[in-house]
This record gives structure tokens, sequence and C-alpha cells, in this order.
């Protein structure tokens, strides 16, 4: 099918970089905004835009009904999530193409086995990705908890089938522990995704989390793009991700790519994606599968020099990839900084008016951010505010880069993560490219 229309399911940075994707291809776009952001940065770029709703999300950008109006309406015959809200919800995905738009991500039926990570890791059991230890499926009693974890070892991880965002999660580091872990894990999950099914995984102490971006056309075709580096976390939400990972080789990266290739093709999967490992002592993990773009995409494309947007829009239009894997270079080393508007010492969110917005820039330089002076920043929606990501020759350059733009980066009015992000890369760990999982957590207690 041509795609000639696209409605952008989305706001903010994601919103815009979807939007210059489809523009340099001769794609016309069609915002949906709530009432809070009608004067936001995607709304006054793209080709047309509707009012979908009020300002909370389930409202407007998590209104199925107004969104599939507003695509009928403009005569758009695709739908891009970007990601969060309705991106990794299978029913509306399947709703999109029941209204005979095309869904610019994965089939329903893969949205719908990895959301659910039971069943996810269940697949991948069965494709042959190696897995954490821990129990096989969902756990039906605390006795059975108890038994898987005896067998694997504690320290322990009880966490919620539904789970996202790090929630739902509970270590237990011993039997003593095991109980209450159980029973927060699954009243957690039961708060929060209206589900309080749970397994159990073994907790790695010392992991890197490391992940593979995949893309799948529908002629059988599926590549990887290589892995990112997302190991700086705060409480399991990721600030800093790097392409390559300091501590994988060609080698390593070649064979993980291999098998997950291997077992997507065999999936039949669709469009963009990406498999979470976490990775210790040279092993990987699967943790869980990304049905989306993820936030921390434009590292894999600077390094790759390919658009991923571009190609979700080809392969959503049934084009064949048209190269291989052997086509698929990595050049140097890309970093990006997730800069929020938080307080970057206690991290209370700090929406309001940008008075000035200063975007760094020079060679490898990205800002993708729909900030502007005068811009309010909106308190209904995710803290993120702007993308710095920095391609460099070797990854001390991409530091070095990072540096100067971040000084050279303004975002007055409104407090930002920024002097969080400066001291970060001043630290000799990070520039040692030493750090797991855990890394962060310290890092930001030592600043207190
Ligand atoms: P969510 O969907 O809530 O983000 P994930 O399964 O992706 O949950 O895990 C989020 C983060 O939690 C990981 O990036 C990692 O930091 C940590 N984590 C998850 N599983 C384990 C484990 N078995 N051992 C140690 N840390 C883990």
């Amino acid at each position: 099918m041509r795609i000639g229309k696209v409605l952008i399911a989305n706001r903010g940075e994601i919103a815009l970089r979807i939007h210059r994707a489809c523009q340099e291809m001769g794609i016309r776009t069609v915002a949906v905004h709530s009432t809070a952001d009608a004067a936001a940065m995607h709304v006054r770029l793209a080709d047309e835009s509707v009012c979908i709703g009020p300002a909370p999300a389930r409202d407007s950008y998590l209104n199925v009904a107004a969104i599939l109006s507003a695509a009928a309406i403009t005569g758009a015959d695709a739908v891009h999530p970007g990601y969060g809200f309705l991106s990794e919800n299978a029913n509306f995905a399947e709703m999109v193409e029941a209204h005979g738009l095309a869904f610019i991500g994965p089939r329903p039926e893969h949205i719908r086995m990895m959301g659910d990570k039971i069943a996810a890791k269940d697949a991948m059991r069965r494709l042959g990705v190696p897995l954490v230890p821990g129990s096989r499926g969902a756990l039906a009693s605390v006795e059975e908890a108890r038994a898987v974890a005896a067998e694997v070892k504690y320290p322990v991880l009880i966490k919620a089938a539904a789970g996202g965002g790090g929630r739902g999660m509970k270590v237990a580091r011993s039997e003593e522990e095991l109980e209450e872990a159980w029973r927060v894990a699954r009243t957690e999950a039961k708060a929060a995704f209206g589900d309080d099914a749970v397994y159990l995984e073994k907790y790695l102490d010392r992991p890197r989390h490391i992940e593979l971006q995949v893309l799948a056309d529908t002629h059988g075709n599926v590549v990887h793009f290589g892995e990112r580096d997302c190991s700086l976390q705060r409480r399991h939400q990721k600030l800093v991700e790097e392409a390559g990972s300091p501590v994988l080789s060609a080698a390593e990266r070649d064979a993980l790519g291999a098998q997950v290739t291997r077992a997507l093709r065999e999936l039949g999967y669709r469009n963009a994606g990406t498999l979470e490992f976490l990775w210790q002592d040279g092993q990987f993990a699967f943790i869980e599968m990304n049905t989306r773009l993820q936030v921390e995409h434009p590292v894999t494309e600077m390094v790759c020099g390919i658009d991923l947007v571009k190609e979700q829009l080809r392969v959503a239009a049934g084009e064949p990839l048209g190269y291989d894997q052997s086509e698929i270079r990595f050049h140097g080393h890309a970093i990006e900084c997730r800069i929020t508007a938080e307080d970057p010492d206690s991290f209370a969110p700090s929406p309001g008016r940008v008075t000035t917005y200063h975007a760094p820039g020079g060679l490898g330089v990205r800002v993708d951010s729909a900030l502007y002076s005068g811009y309010s920043v909106p308190p209904h929606y995710d803290s993120l505010v702007a993308k710095l990501v920095v391609h460099g020759v070797t990854r001390a350059e991409a530091i070095a880069r990072l540096r100067r733009s971040l000084a050279e980066m303004v975002v007055d009015g409104i407090s930002t993560t920024l002097p969080l992000h400066r001291a970060i890369m001043e630290d000799p760990e990070f520039q040692a490219g030493d750090y797991t999982i855990h890394w962060l957590e310290r890092f930001v207690a030592k600043r207190m």
C-alpha cells in the first residue's frame, strides 16, 4: 500500500521525531493533541492537527475512539503510535487495522504476546534465546515461589507478569524475605496493572542492561542494528544510553544478533522491536521485548547511519528491507542523555514556563526536543523534555562532545536534570565505561 498521510498518536519530542521522518519522505502528517498541548511544537509543525480531548491522557492520548475519528476525518492512511501511551496496546493496533489503516508497528498478536512477560519468556525459551533462570510461568503459591527460589538460589526477584516501568518488582535476599516480597509485588501489580500474576527470576547482583534493536519486513527479512547499553538507570528508568556497549566485542554482538534475528524470523515478527537482556560475566539473559520504537533509538541511528522511523514507514507500506545484515555497519560511538523537567537532586517534577531555550550544536550533535522559548511544560505527562545525542569517532570523543554540548545547552525557567548529566560525564568510572545497573543509584545517593 502507499502511505500518503500518517496520524501521529503521540506528543512531545517523539511526535516531532516521527513528523520529521514523514516530511523527508513526502508523507503528510496529522498531529493529535489534548487541550493542554494546543501550543505544542508537534501541533505547530504538523500539516494538520485535531484536538482529541482534555489534558488527562486517558481522555486524550489514550482515547482510542477520538484518535480513530481524527484519522477518519483527516483521511490518514496509517497510524504511528510512538512510545508509551497506546504503543503497546494490542487492542488499539487491532482496531487501527480493522479500520483499514496501517499500524506502524508489529502485528497485534506479537504486541499481546510480549506485553505478557510470562508469555514472552515462554516464546523466547521455545525459540532458543537464553533467559534469566527462574519460574516457568506464573507462580501459583508462595510455596512454589519458595521451591523455585531454593533451586535458583537467593537473591531472587518477584516480578509482575503485566509489569512495566519497574513497578511490581520486589527483591528477596533470603527465604525470610520471600513471603513479604511475594505479597508486596502482587499488591503492587494488582494496583498498577489490574493483574496480580507474578513470576520469579534470579536477581542478578551486578548486571548491565544491554538491548538489541531489530527490524523486520513482511517478506521474512529480519536484521539487527546492534546493541545499546542502558545500564545507567534510576528506579529502573533509563537516564543515559550508549551504542555500542563499552563491554561488548563485535564478535559477541554478531553472535547475539544471529541468535535473535533467527528467533524473530521464526516468530514472523514485523516492524521494529527491541529485546532487552541482562548481561553479566559474559552471559546474556533475556528479560523482555519492547514491541515499539524506543526512546533511546537515536544512538543506534547515529552509529548505523539509518533512520529507524523511515524504515518503520517503509516496512509498514509493505516494502522489502532491500539490504541484508552484511550491509549494516557500525561507525564510532553514540551517547544519549535524557533531560527531564525534574529537580536534578530530588527528582521532584518541575513543569512550568521555559523562559530561555538554547540547544547546543556543532559536528555530531543532535537534539530531539519539542521545547522552545516561552513554551510551558504541562504537568500532565512524562517529564522528558529533550534528548541530547552525540556521535564521536571514539567513545572518548563522544564523551568530550557531550561535556561541551551539555555546557552549551540552556533551559531556563524550570529545573532540569542537566546538572546531573554534567556531573555523570565528569565521573572517572563512567568515563572508563565501568558501571552496572546499580551504578547510577549510588552516584545519585553520593551527590545528596
Ligand atoms: P519493566 O518492564 O518494569 O521495565 P524489566 O523486566 O524490563 O521491567 O526490568 C527493568 C529493570 O529492572 C532492568 O533494566 C534491570 O535494571 C532490573 N531487573 C530486571 N530483572 C532483573 C533481574 N533478574 N536481576 C536484576 N535486575 C533486574
